[in-house]
């Protein structure tokens, strides 16, 4: 049997047979010229062309017939575009020009893409539709499997080198059982997804790239292993999982077995979230992500359409904590109107709270929607503003707040700075987050997207532990100069990993805040341990030389984490 080894970023032991991911089709080559001046090469052409795209159409009506009515929208637009007039004549054009069949659909999609772009708004939106339709079009011509999630009508492990954001709309949690990638890491799209979808999930498999496509493999997502021939042992352990009693709903009270109160929160995307986080008996909300309603826009959202969409999210929260991040737009959530595309280092640009420096208006205009829906709403809304690095940012954002007649404002801790100074950053405000993902990827030097840099950009690391421990102690050094202690959460990616919560409530973190699948399991191995032992895990953690010892040393004390497969 053979083991490949990458970082499971979501809980479970499955097994089942491979599916992989088709790769991206890359820029064709032009055929040779004594071929596309064959006579009839023209005509011929064309109508592969149109055959084709008649294919692909039909293939996306039949998966829209299968799919949840989100993801039937996305595939019917993609469908009509497939046999797209315009797409098709520009093709054809090419032909007659002198291009190639492969060239002449490709140059015609980035014609037609370019020309919807250039009209904004909604039909900007299809541009994507139009590449995907030229990639399935190339695929059909050559005989090949379409790039994207295969379809199937039976259970399968998906295996990809990554998953971009516009892959997940299709990805139907009923058919993929399981997610392994040879890239990603544990921050990334693929990973917050699959924690969301509750699928067992391994990003950074080294290997897994050449596991041949219907090969049956084990997976389990908390040891971030896959086995590519499971024997006896693997089945007996898959068959225990999937009979093993299903983790108690959230009772909505986390609580460690000592009886220190850890609210247990959720991060929303919007009110379908904020929907479902509320039936999963969330204590309220801990991040309420609002890029939601501004990406894929060229222009700012209208102030009634953001009160709408706030409002949506504090419904489903009467009298519960709501915390609303401002925008945090720039690197990996670019806007036209607001971050520049150019910048070579995105990451460490003109993100988050800086926009407000370069575009001023925004964010005083957003905060004016949360106050307005804040006063239509019971919840107990809160906002924080991403990317906080200085004393003055903060100092500049609670004014902000002030003015807007939100007085219970707080910044997330994600960039080093204010972790280390977190004495006087946190002195003007009334809370704080820290965002480990973000922290992480800053503290490590570790882009968050990139495989390659997967061990680096780990929340286990030591580093990472003694700067969320330096922004506990600093908030209290905050507190006692200047009136209470303003509280410390985390709302990034680890506190959806049930050791690492314990080991945050340790290090004195006072809410923890996740996706709404991960709060039953958090809370049922939280409460196995009291305060003190939480503290002693959390001296363990930091002692530890690097991320996989601190990992391990904490995971082998919580022996609940193996009986709940977790
Ligand atoms: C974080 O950085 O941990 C965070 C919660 O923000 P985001 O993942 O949206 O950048
Ligand atoms: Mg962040």
């Amino acid at each position: 049997m053979s083991t490949l080894h990458g970082i499971g970023v979501s809980p479970g032991r499955i097994l089942g047979p491979v599916r992989r991911m088709a790769d991206a089709i890359d820029s064709p080559q032009d055929t040779d010229a004594s071929v596309r001046q064959a006579p009839g090469y023209v005509e011929d052409s064309t109508a592969r062309l149109k055959q084709a795209g008649q294919a692909v159409a039909a293939g996306l009506r039949a998966r829209a017939e299968q799919a949840d009515p989100a993801g039937a929208d996305v595939l019917s637009a993609t469908a009509l575009m497939a046999t797209d007039s315009m797409l098709h004549k520009t093709a054809g054009k090419a032909l007659a020009a002198g291009r190639g069949l492969e060239p002449a659909i490709w140059e015609a999609a980035e014609t037609v893409a370019a020309m919807l772009t250039s009209l904004g708004g909604y039909m900007a939106e299809r541009a994507a539709d139009v590449y995907d339709v030229r990639s399935r079009i190339i695929a059909e011509l050559r005989g090949v499997p379409a790039p994207g999630i295969p379809d199937s009508a039976t259970e399968f492990i998906l295996l990809a080198r990554d998953l971009a954001p516009a892959d997940t709309a299709t990805l139907d949690p009923v058919r993929v059982i399981a997610l392994v990638t040879s890239e990603g890491g544990p921050q990334s799209h693929t990973a917050i997804l699959a924690r969301a979808l509750g699928i067992p999930a391994i990003v950074a498999a080294t290997g897994a790239e050449s596991i041949p496509e219907g090969t049956d493999i084990y997976v389990d997502g908390a040891a971030g292993t896959v086995c590519t021939a499971p024997g006896d042992e693997q089945r007996v352990a898959a068959q225990a999982f999937a009979a093993r009693a299903p983790l108690e709903i959230f009772d909505g009270h986390g609580t460690t077995a000592d009886g220190r109160r850890v609210p247990l929160l959720a991060n929303v995307g919007g009110g379908a979230d904020a929907g479902a986080a509320a039936a999963a008996g969330a204590e309220g909300v801990g991040l309420l992500r609002t890029e939601f309603c501004f990406l894929g826009r060229d222009t700012e959202p209208g102030h009634d359409e953001q009160v709408a969409a706030y409002g949506a999210v504090f419904a489903e929260f009467p009298r519960k904590k709501v915390v609303v991040r401002t925008l945090d737009a720039g690197a990996d959530k670019p806007l036209p109107f607001l971050t520049d595309a150019s910048e070579p280092n995105p990451a460490l640009g003109v993100r988050g709270f800086r926009t407000d420096t370069g575009a001023p208006g925004v964010l005083a205009r957003q905060l004016a929607a949360i106050a307005e829906a804040a006063a239509a709403h019971q919840a107990q809304v809160k906002v924080m503003a991403p990317m906080i690095s200085t004393a003055q940012e903060a100092t500049d954002f609670a004014a902000l707040c002030t003015v807007a007649g939100l007085p219970d404002s707080g910044i997330m801790v994600e960039v080093p700075s204010a972790a280390v100074r977190a004495a006087s950053v946190l002195r003007p405000v009334a809370f704080a987050s820290i965002g480990t993902n973000d922290l992480t990827q800053y503290t490590m030097a570790a882009d968050r997207q990139l495989a390659p840099l997967s061990a680096l950009n780990d929340p286990w690391q030591p580093a990472v532990l003694e700067l969320i421990r330096l922004t506990v102690s600093g908030a209290e050094a905050a507190g006692t100069s200047s009136g209470p202690i303003p509280p410390v959460g985390v709302c990034g990616e680890a506190a959806a990993d049930p050791a690492l919560a314990v080991v945050l409530v340790g290090l004195g973190i006072a809410s923890l805040s996740m996706t709404a699948r991960a709060l039953a399991p958090v809370a049922a191995v939280l409460r196995t341990v009291t305060y003190a032992q939480a503290s002693g895990l959390a001296t363990l953690a930091l002692e530890a030389e690097g991320p996989a010892q601190a990992r391990t040393a904490v995971r082998s004390a919580l022996p609940i984490l193996d009986e709940l497969g977790l």
